[in-house]
């Protein structure tokens, strides 16, 4: 199902367009990308509560034609996370190509980052949180490596940016906030009460 970026809910990242700049329709664009990431992100919360509630859309211009949330402990299988399940997406859609920009709300893993490196016509990756941010909370195991400084000594064929947007990272930091990995069994734990009342701010 093919599905415009910008509804009606979602029209505040187009204020960040500039006539005629297209830096700022590309900002735009990924904005509210990571809008629609965000809300399935928190639709993995809140209807299964099993992985990581990380979420991603992968774009055509101005169109989402694939999107996703991290399944990997939901499904068993390892290499399903959100970035993954968002172009297994795209094989449904009509035109069948792969998209140029896929926006993660959470920095990619290094599997992720490499699976990306494989698909063709991608051009560009986007995300929200930085790895750190969940490393500080001991929800990911910490990297001395940034994906830019990764992206640059493995020369990904991609451009990344982080997607520069308070609402959405303080969001994206509300849902973290929320939730909990248990250290021996690697489980992720929603305190799904907590995290609606948390949201209730925004
Ligand atoms: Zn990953």
């Amino acid at each position: 199902m093919r599905e415009p970026l910008f509804t009606p809910a979602n029209r505040a990242p187009q204020l960040l367009e500039v006539g005629g700049d297209p830096n700022s329709v590309q900002d735009a664009r990924e904005a509210a990308a990571l809008h629609h990431a965000t809300a399935l992100a928190l639709e993995s919360a809140f209807t299964h509560g099993i992985d990581m509630p990380v979420g991603a859309v992968a774009l055509r211009g101005a169109e989402i034609v694939g999107r996703g949330f991290a399944s990997d402990r939901r499904l068993g299988q390892p290499i399903l996370h959100a970035e993954v399940m968002s172009l297994f997406d795209t094989k449904f859609d009509v035109a069948g190509a792969v998209s140029g920009t896929v926006v993660t709300t959470l920095e990619p893993c290094t599997q992720c980052q490499d699976y990306l490196a494989t698909q063709p016509g991608l051009t560009r990756v986007a995300f929200g949180l930085s790895r750190a941010d969940a490393a500080s909370r001991g929800l990911v195991n910490h990297h001395d490596e940034t994906i830019f400084e990764r992206a640059t000594r493995v020369s990904l064929p991609y451009e990344v940016v982080q997607v520069d947007d308070a609402h959405l990272r303080a969001v994206g930091l509300t849902i973290l906030d929320n939730i909990w990995r248990d250290t021996g069994t690697g489980a992720i734990r929603v305190d799904t009460a907590s995290l609606s009342l948390a949201l209730a701010d925004y």
